[in-house]
């Protein structure tokens, strides 16, 4: 499918599923040779990062472990307070060499914010992975260790990434059309 239609926006084919796959493999060999004998910790961050994870960790050969965590904001007693905290995180992660995998990095207020409440769990290691990565956008100083794709400042759905919901299931990854 080129073209495809999601709520009231029109999208084009961006990627196609075999050119994530071999992203994702070229990826998943350099994590293997960095990790192989650490027993590292993987958490996905829910929704988006699903389908990118189960294909990234079947690239590790070794002992690793997989958890999942999601991201909650709410309004603190100062209505200037934006508070953020985990959700779902039932691992220790002190002393564990912990990844954390997500599915697109644009401004990186939310890696950033992460990245902080992770450290907090005094792991011996954090890095950042993702599917895909908008350097032009990306405003932080926290390292981006692991991208799969590099990728302009265009909207992006599919392979786990939606528009208000929808496109999740998508095989390929597409962008909107402007
Ligand atoms: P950041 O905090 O880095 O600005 O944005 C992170 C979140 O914004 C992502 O986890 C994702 O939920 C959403 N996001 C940013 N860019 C895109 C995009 O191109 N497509 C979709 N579907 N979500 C995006
Ligand atoms: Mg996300």
């Amino acid at each position: 499918m080129q073209n495809i239609k999601l709520h009231d926006k029109s999208f084009e084919l961006f990627l196609a599923e075999k050119d994530i796959h071999l992203a994702i493999k070229e990826l998943g060999k350099k994590i293997q040779a960095d990790y192989k004998d650490l027993n590292p910790i993987f958490i996905g961050v829910l929704n988006g990062s699903f389908l990118f994870i189960a294909d990234l960790i079947r690239q590790f050969e070794g002992n690793c472990e997989v958890s999942f965590l999601r991201m909650s904001s709410y309004i603190g007693t100062k209505s200037s307070e934006n508070i953020k905290t985990l959700i779902g995180l039932n691992e220790n992660l002190k002393d564990r060499h912990v990844i954390i995998v997500e599915d697109i990095v644009d401004t990186g207020n939310t890696i950033e914010n992460l990245f902080e409440l992770i450290s907090k769990e005094e792991p011996a290691s954090l890095k950042v992975s993702t599917l895909l990565f908008k350097p032009d956008v990306y405003k932080k100083d926290i390292p981006i260790d692991y991208v799969a794709i590099n990728v302009g400042n265009e909207f992006l759905v599919g392979y786990g990434l939606d528009y208000d919901g929808l496109g999740r299931n998508l095989k390929d990854i597409y962008v909107i059309n402007s």
